[in-house]
């Protein structure tokens, strides 16, 4: 997978933690290949239960031992499950406020929830937060709300290549300095192989169909989209 991806151009994947079991994974990927598989530390809002907090202690310290590239995927989810909204939202403030401290960008999930974020980010935006509002599917009003927080990107994936999506609309009206490509691998894999398992390689459509979209040049959102994900990650 991982040489299919180089194969296909791409230079680095960057890699979301969810819970505490998938730290060893996470790891383990990028200890091995550290200059293609950057890893993240956070809790993803699905997976925030009534032992957060511990769990939450149990990652803080692990900024220290090592280099991550962001505080993700964290954020508010409400299409699995409504009942831990209080603790999501306690959750992603927690989280927020690390990536202040350590000056990190946020990579945020939503889902069915742009309210309770935006809600939140209305509180605590602020010069220094940045990050990215991965797998963007809202609409243009979000999008322009986004914006508007000064320092936020929006990742485009796979959703990008279905024809009901209306998101093709939506990025029409987004500048394209706002805008970063992401697989969400293994999931919402774009046509042609929609369906399939997804895999970073398959960034390359999403690239193809913004381009076919916007009506530039395959190598121009390349270049784009790539100088907007190094501002993001902050890479020299
Ligand atoms: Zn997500």
């Amino acid at each position: 997978m991982l040489q299919r991806a180089r194969e296909a151009g791409v230079e680095k994947i960057y890699l979301p933690n969810i819970d505490l079991e998938s730290i060893p994974q996470v790891h383990a990927l990028s200890d091995a290949h550290p200059d293609f598989c950057i890893p993240m530390m956070g809790l993803h809002p699905c997976d925030v239960k009534e032992n957060y907090e511990e769990v939450l202690a149990i990652m803080r310290p692990m900024f220290m031992e090592r280099k991550y590239a962001a505080v993700g995927e964290i954020g508010i989810d409400l299409y699995w499950d409504k009942t831990t909204l209080p603790l999501q939202i306690e959750a992603f403030k927690k989280q927020i406020s690390w990536a202040k401290e350590l000056d990190l960008p946020i990579v945020i999930h939503a889902r069915e929830s742009f309210n309770e974020i935006f809600e939140v980010m209305d509180e605590l935006n602020d010069e220094k937060l940045r990050g990215v509002f991965h797998c963007f599917t809202g609409t243009i009003d979000q999008a322009k709300k986004i914006i508007e927080y000064g320092d936020f990107m929006m990742g485009i994936g796979g959703v990008l290549t279905y024809e009901k999506s209306g998101l093709d609309k939506v990025v029409n009206e987004i500048p394209l300095e706002y805008l970063v490509l992401e697989t969400d691998s293994p999931f919402l894999t774009p046509k042609p192989f929609r369906g399939k398992r997804n895999e970073s390689a398959y960034v390359k459509h999403v690239a193809l169909k913004l381009a076919e979209i916007l009506q530039l040049p395959i190598e121009e959102i390349e270049r784009i989209t790539t100088n907007n994900a190094r501002r993001l990650f902050y890479e020299k």
